[in-house]
């Protein structure tokens, strides 16, 4: 039997985080068990074969407005800055977007200004006093041309589902500017970990010393009888955990197809990437409407690795099921509903914590889930100290 102060489920980012804080704010021993054969979850990062660095479920864009979160991970990280920039290709052409004064240009074919733009788009909103999902909060903004052309099609891919039958926050995530503003995130804080991802993780154990042992490819069931533990941290799916009681929570999945390029290739691709070494113009090409894939993500662009090989990931939404990564939580009223019915089930359990984007059903960001692990630490840090005085 072997004997910890925290049994933690799941080695991302919400597991290691309370796992680095117990131990080095409060003393505390935890065993991490994690399902995978690597650390740090959805947000790894590695070297493929062709030597370049890829994200490998999925880009991960680190920002936040919170400089407590930025303090935290800059313990473990220096960060390479970036302004995360992003196209839209639709209509045989590659759009600027998020939808901005440049892409009302590309619109009208001619040079705008800010209140051209405001005019037109007075015209074409929806009037929606408060909008209730994806669909109204983007026509109430823009309309249904532009709705049509940039939003439609990709959020029925992504999420198999009308947008209206979406919590208007998901497709609200986009910003709508009419300036040249044409990031793709609204954060003060937009930067990627200088040594990527898998290092800071690296880092974040290691500074635990001998406080933390992380079991990898284990299924916290296969090793629970044998471990004694105080408090339980769990961060993987909340429906798992209770079994399937209430029947399965809708998630979506995703399918990566991988594909690289040597300096030759990528030669050959000048003119549509218009820089030597990338085949794309962007660090992320949408694709609304054309393809069955959602996007295409060619990292290094944001990265900013030297390496004159480049790799590309195109992104395809998939439904959930056996063998499948339940990668997105779905925000929707009927999902939230049944959602509900599982957390109560936690308020009894006193002495297990439920964090992270699969244990709480939330669509979170990297920064919002290091908050709620620095708060949960906080939480449950000082009573099992106590205890073990
Ligand atoms: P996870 O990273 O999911 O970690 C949970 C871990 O628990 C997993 O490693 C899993 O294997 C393990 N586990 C589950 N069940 C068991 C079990 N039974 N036994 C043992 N282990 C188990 N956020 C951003 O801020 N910016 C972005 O650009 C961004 N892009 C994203 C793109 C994609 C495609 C996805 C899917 C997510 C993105 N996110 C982004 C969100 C980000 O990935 C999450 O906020 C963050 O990784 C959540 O961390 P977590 O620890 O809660 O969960
Ligand atoms: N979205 C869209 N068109 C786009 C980009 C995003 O309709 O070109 C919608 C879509 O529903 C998507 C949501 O906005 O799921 C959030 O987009 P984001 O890029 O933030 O998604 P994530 O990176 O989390 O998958």
């Amino acid at each position: 039997m072997f004997n910890t102060d925290c049994l933690i489920v799941g080695a991302g980012y919400s597991g290691l985080v309370a796992a680095e804080r117990l131990a080095n704010k409060y003393g505390l021993r935890s065993i991490i068990v994690e399902r995978r054969s690597h650390i740090g979850g959805n947000a790894h990062d590695e070297y493929d074969d062709h030597g370049v660095l890829v994200h490998t479920y999925g880009p991960h864009y680190f920002r936040t407005n919170a400089e407590r979160i930025k303090d935290y991970l800059s313990l473990f990280t220096e960060w390479h800055p970036v302004d995360y920039k992003i196209l839209s290709y639709t209509e045989g052409k590659y759009w600027k977007f998020p939808i901005n004064l440049n892409t009302f240009e590309q619109l009208i074919g001619r040079d705008s200004s800010t209140e051209e733009m405001e005019a037109w788009l007075a015209e074409k909103r929806i009037p929606i006093e408060s909008p209730s999902n994806s669909e109204e909060v983007i026509i109430s903004q823009v309309g249904w041309e532009l709705y049509e052309k940039f939003f439609k099609g990709y959020t029925i891919k992504q999420w198999h589902r009308s947008p209206k039958e979406l919590d208007a926050s998901v497709c609200g995530r986009i910003p709508i500017r009419t300036n040249r503003d044409d990031r793709y995130l609204r954060e003060t804080f937009q930067a990627l970990p200088k040594a990527g991802y898998s290092r800071m993780f690296q880092r974040m154990l290691a500074a635990c010393g001998d406080y933390v042992r992380l079991l990898l490819n284990t299924d916290y069931r296969e090793v629970m009888s044998q471990i004694s533990y105080r408090h339980l941290i769990y961060t993987g799916p909340i429906d798992t955990f209770f079994d399937d009681c209430y029947g399965t929570l809708p998630y979506r999945s995703l399918r990566f197809e991988r594909e690289s390029f040597d300096a030759e290739q990528l030669e050959r691709r000048i003119e549509i990437s218009g820089r030597e070494g990338f085949w794309q113009p962007a660090m992320q090409v949408n694709y609304p409407n054309d393809e069955k894939f959602t996007r295409i993500v060619e990292i290094k662009h944001a990265t900013g690795q030297k390496t004159s090989n480049s790799t590309i990931v195109r992104e395809y939404p998939d439904n959930f099921g056996p063998g499948k990564e339940p990668y997105y939580p779905v925000p929707a009223p009927d999902a939230s509903a049944l959602y509900q019915k599982y957390q109560e089930r936690t308020e009894a359990l006193t002495d297990v914590s439920f964090i992270g984007r699969l244990a709480t059903y939330r669509y979170y960001n990297m920064d919002q889930v290091v908050g709620m692990a620095l708060m949960t630490a906080d939480k449950i840090g000082p009573k099992l100290q106590t205890g073990n005085s």
